[in-house]
C-alpha cells in the first residue's frame, strides 16, 4: 500500500468537505485573559480576545493557581517520577484527592491524567468486570463515555437525549438482578442544555441501576460551591459515581471520578488507564487543589459568569442572530453549513482580532455546525459590544440566516 498517498487523499476529502481542522497559534500571556496572542506563519502576531476558551472562569491564569504551581514546582521539581504505584503518589496528589472528594460531598476521588481517560477508564472497567452489566447511554454523550462503552464490549442501549422515559423502556427490557449503568452528562456542552438529573435517577433507582454523570461542564460553575448540577439539584447523593474533569473551569488539567469508598477503590484496583499511566506532575495537582479551593469559596464568581453568558445571549439575540435554546452558561450559534461556519470565524478573527473557533462534524452533527461562545466573568461589557458589532457585521458579510426578533416589550 501507498501510507503516504493514502494518508494525503484522506485529508484532501476533509479539506473539500471543509472540515480540515487548523489550530490557532496562541500564546496566553499571565494576568490578560481574554486576551491572548495569535501567532502566523508569516512570523508576526496579533492581539485577539478568546471567545471560545474552556477555562470557563479564568482560573487558568487566577494568581493563587499560578502560585501554587510555581511553589509546588520549586518544592518538588517537575515531574511525578511515576505510576501511583511505583513511587508516583506524591503528597498533593492525595490532598487533591480529598478535596474532591469532599467537593463532590463524596468518600472518596480518584484522579486521572485527563477527564478523558477518567470516562474512558471508569466506564470500560465496570462495564467490563462487572458480571452481566448493561450499560445505557445518552445519545449525545460525549466521545470519551462512548469510547469507554465500547472498550467494556457490555450489551448497550443508546436512550434520547436527556429523556427518562426513552430510558424507563430501556431498562425495562431486563430484570431488576440484572447490574445497570446509566451513563449521562449534565451540561451537554455543544447545545448548552442541561440533563433532568432528579427524573433520570428515579428511573434508574426504580430499576436498580447505577448511575453515572459526567460534570465536565458544569464543575467548578454550578451548586453553592461549585461541584456541579448535582449539588445545585440537591442529587449527588443519588448518583453513583460523579465524573469531572480539572481542565475546565478548574483551569488545569486533570480528570476524577468521585465515589463511595469501594466503588473509588475498585476502579483503582482493576482500571489500566489509571494502574499503567504515570501521575501528573505534582504541581498540576497543587495549582488544581488551589484552583478547587478557590472556587469553593467564591460563588460571586458562578454569578458574574451565568451573568455574563445571560447578558451576551440576550444581546445577539436582540439583533437576530440565531442563539440555540442553551439553559447554560454555553452560547451556541447556529450556522448550519461547515464552510460557511469556517468562513464566519475566519473573518471574525482576522477582521475584528475575535477569535470563535468554529464547531464541525464529528463534534456536532453535519448541518449543525456552528459558533460556540463562552463568555467568561473577564469578558467586560466593551469587549462584549465588540463581540456583538462583530458578529452582526459577519453576519449581513456572508448574509447568514437571521431570526425574527420579537418586538421590544
Ligand atoms: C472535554 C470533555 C471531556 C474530557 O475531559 P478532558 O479533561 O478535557 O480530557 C469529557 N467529557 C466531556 C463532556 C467533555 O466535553
Amino acid at each position: 500500500m501507498d501510507y503516504e498517498h493514502y494518508f494525503g487523499k484522506r485529508i484532501a476529502d476533509l479539506k473539500a468537505e471543509g472540515r480540515y481542522r487548523i489550530f490557532a497559534d496562541l500564546e496566553r500571556q499571565r494576568g490578560r485573559f481574554p486576551l491572548a496572542l495569535n501567532h502566523h506563519r508569516d512570523g508576526t502576531t496579533h492581539e485577539v480576545v478568546v471567545w471560545c476558551s474552556n477555562d470557563y472562569l479564568g482560573m487558568g491564569q487566577h494568581e493563587a493557581v499560578v502560585a501554587a504551581a510555581k511553589e509546588a514546582a520549586d518544592r518538588c521539581g517537575a515531574g511525578a517520577g511515576g505510576t501511583r504505584n511505583i513511587s508516583g503518589t506524591n503528597h498533593y496528589h492525595v490532598l487533591l484527592e480529598e478535596e474532591v472528594a469532599a467537593w463532590n460531598n463524596k468518600d472518596a476521588a480518584l484522579l486521572f491524567t485527563s477527564g478523558y481517560v477518567a470516562n474512558q477508564t471508569a466506564l470500560s472497567t465496570l462495564g467490563a468486570t462487572l458480571p452481566g452489566c448493561v450499560i445505557f447511554s445518552d445519545e449525545l454523550n460525549h466521545n470519551s463515555m462512548i469510547e469507554g462503552i465500547r472498550h467494556s464490549r457490555a450489551p448497550k442501549h443508546i436512550f434520547r437525549h436527556n429523556d427518562p422515559e426513552s430510558l424507563d423502556e430501556a431498562l425495562s427490557a431486563y430484570p431488576r438482578e440484572t447490574p445497570k449503568l446509566v451513563a449521562f452528562e449534565s451540561v451537554y456542552s455543544m447545545d448548552g442544555d442541561i440533563a433532568p438529573l432528579a427524573e433520570l435517577c428515579d428511573v434508574a433507582e426504580r430499576h436498580g441501576a447505577m448511575t453515572f454523570l459526567d460534570e465536565v461542564h458544569a464543575a467548578g460553575m454550578y451548586g453553592a460551591e461549585g461541584s456541579g448540577v448535582a449539588e445545585r439539584d440537591g442529587v449527588r447523593d443519588r448518583i453513583t459515581i460523579i465524573q469531572g474533569t480539572l481542565a475546565k473551569a478548574v483551569g488545569v488539567v486533570g480528570g476524577y471520578i468521585a465515589a463511595s469508598a469501594a466503588c473509588v477503590d475498585y476502579v483503582r484496583s482493576f482500571g489500566p488507564g489509571f494502574i499503567f499511566s504515570s501521575s501528573p506532575p505534582p504541581m498540576v495537582a497543587a495549582a488544581a487543589l488551589a484552583s478547587i479551593r478557590y472556587l469553593r469559596r467564591h460563588p460571586e464568581l458562578r454569578d458574574r459568569h451565568q451573568e455574563r453568558a445571560a447578558t451576551c445571549k440576550r444581546r445577539l439575540r436582540e439583533h437576530g442572530i440565531p442563539v440555540l435554546p442553551s439553559v447554560s452558561h454555553i452560547v451556541p450559534v447556529m450556522v448550519g453549513n461547515a464552510a460557511l461556519c469556517k468562513q464566519a470565524s475566519d473573518l471574525l478573527l482576522e477582521k475584528h482580532g475575535i477569535y470563535v473557533q468554529p464547531i464541525n462534524y464529528p463534534t456536532v452533527p453535519v448541518g449543525t455546525e456552528r459558533l460556540r461562545i463562552t463568555p467568561t466573568p473577564l469578558h467586560d461589557d466593551a469587549m462584549m459590544d465588540h463581540l456583538v458589532g462583530a458578529m452582526l457585521s459577519v453576519w449581513e458579510e456572508l448574509d447568514l440566516h437571521k431570526e425574527r426578533v420579537k418586538a421590544a416589550e
